[in-house]
């Protein structure tokens, strides 16, 4: 069946603008009889107020002949020249879709309601193209709420335990899991007796890959997601961050539930009792200050144990002493309770947490919209010099062959370009430890239960500690060598 064609030209952006157009239909015509399409019209906009794309007749007069069924095929020379905005691009890829007419572009990409990627290359290239400044997480949070109030699950980012990145498959052991803890909580156990005794016994990590901790189980079975329910935390605008006490209830969600409602109200009631809260820190090793403290050498120390002479077992940290000649150092492990106090009171102050997620935010970092303003350029300067070359065939200066081979050159190039804005313009997901920051609704109680690496790990953001020798033939712990420098 022969294709039903039309063709639509614009007014350019560039100085040459009656050119442009011409050569938009020139171009637009040679690709319609390479593909042995039929033309049942032409559309140019060849006024100036086209340019603004306010007063487009022709565009409407396209856009009626979609409609009415009537073509198979629209040829432009860029899809810029139908729609200058992402939102009318989308709304005119919908139209397509309806319709099954494949948009042909004779420089950049096409409309092609077949191919899945079309959509995503269409809405990133727009972005792209239109440089227009865009709040991304605005985006993606209204996207998330128009997820949750329609029931749907949540998808994208990390998964929920006992669900597949689907949101909605259910696990089977991970269920089975999350199911015999809420009954292990309901008979009196401590989460961090069941963690032990379900998690660890099975071997069920968390799903950030890390050992599950009391405190991720608790946010699990008070989550109302493994109870099938549909939720929607707003962000504070100030920090993006979600704003979990104001989680809204949203009703059922269109998923399984793996807790069954009664079951929750009960572990409601249990886990939320303040009488629970106590902060004891149990018989964990707490050695979350390995590599963290520095020694006077400037080496990292590590957590080491020797037998006193009573028999007794003493831990304290040391470097490696792998420089002959430095000045080392060691520290009883009493500093652990140090620092760990140090942090405690840091963390109570009221801009603490922003802190803290301020420096694990995904860096807003000036080196890549650097080269993000390069690339641009770079491709701008590219896409220009293919014009000319294509002026130049059509005035005859250049053969076919020697365009068609720098044509290939400059694709290439543009090609190379294109990837590396892609990679730079991808979304990435926010540290995982700053959303268990921000859900963590008492900061002691987070610590109690955060394993040794995300302890670490927060200790690094707010503070550098160099440990100072001490005087000579001293035993007891002095706190007065431990240096904290904040960050
Ligand atoms: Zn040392």
């Amino acid at each position: 069946m022969t294709l039903r064609a039309a063709i639509y030209a614009r007014i350019s952006l560039d100085l040459k603008e009656e050119a442009g157009v011409k050569r938009q239909v020139y171009l637009a015509t040679k690709q319609a009889e390479a593909d042995e399409a039929s033309l049942v019209a032409t559309y140019v906009d060849n006024n100036i107020s086209a340019f603004s794309g306010e007063f487009r007749p022709e565009y409407d007069k396209l856009i009626k002949s979609i409609e009415a069924d009537e073509l198979d095929v629209v040829y432009v020379y860029a899809l810029d020249r139908l729609t200058r905005r992402t939102k009318d691009t989308l709304a005119l890829f919908e139209l397509c879709e309806r319709y099954n007419v494949r948009v042909r572009a004779n420089r950049g990409y096409d409309i092609d309601p077949s191919d899945p990627a079309s959509r995503l290359t269409i809405v990133i290239l727009g972005l792209i193209a239109e440089q227009e400044s865009i709040d991304r997480a605005a985006r993606i949070r209204a996207a998330y709420e128009d997820r949750a109030r329609t029931g749907r699950p949540k998808t994208g980012g990390r998964r929920m335990l006992g669900y597949g990145v689907d949101g909605m498959t259910v696990i089977d052991d991970e269920a089975q899991a999350i199911r015999d803890a809420a009954q292990m909580v309901l008979a009196g156990k401590t989460l961090r007796e069941i963690v032990r005794e379900i998690f660890h016994a099975r071997d069920i990590q968390s799903t950030s890959g890390r050992e599950m901790s009391p405190q991720t189980l608790r946010d699990i079975l008070l989550n109302p997601r493994v109870r099938g329910i549909s939720t929607f935390n707003p962000t504070d605008p100030a920090t993006g961050y979600r704003l979990i006490k104001d989680r809204q209830i949203l009703g059922p969600g269109t998923w399984p539930a793996i807790i069954d409602e009664a079951t929750g109200e009960n572990l409601d009631v249990v886990l939320r009792d303040p009488a629970r809260r106590s902060h004891h820190s149990g018989n964990a090793p707490t050695r979350y200050l390995a590599s963290v403290l520095t020694c006077t050498c400037g080496d990292p120390m590590y957590s080491r144990s020797r037998r006193r002479r009573d028999g007794s077992m003493q831990r304290f940290y040391t470097c490696k002493r792998s420089n002959p000649g430095g000045k080392h150092v060691s520290i009883g492990a009493e500093i652990d309770e140090l620092i760990e106090r140090v942090i405690l009171a840091r963390m109570a102050e009221p801009d603490a947490l922003r802190v803290i997620q301020q420096a694990l935010a995904p860096a807003e970092d000036d080196a890549a919209t650097d080269e993000l303003q390069h690339l641009l350029a770079d491709r701008n300067a590219l896409l220009a010099r293919r014009e000319s070359i294509e002026e130049s065939v059509i005035a005859g200066n250049i053969d076919v062959d020697t365009f068609g081979r720098l044509e290939n050159k400059i694709a290439k190039q543009v090609a190379t370009i294109e990837v590396r804005l892609a990679e730079l313009t991808a979304v990435h997901d926010a540290d995982p430890l700053a959303a268990e920051l921000a859900d963590a609704s008492n900061f002691p109680e987070w610590w109690e239960g955060a394993s040794v690496q995300d302890k670490r790990r927060l200790t690094r953001l707010l503070m550098e500690i160099h440990i100072l020798p001490g005087r000579a033939g001293a035993k007891q712990f002095d706190p007065s060598r431990v240096q904290v420098t904040w960050k």
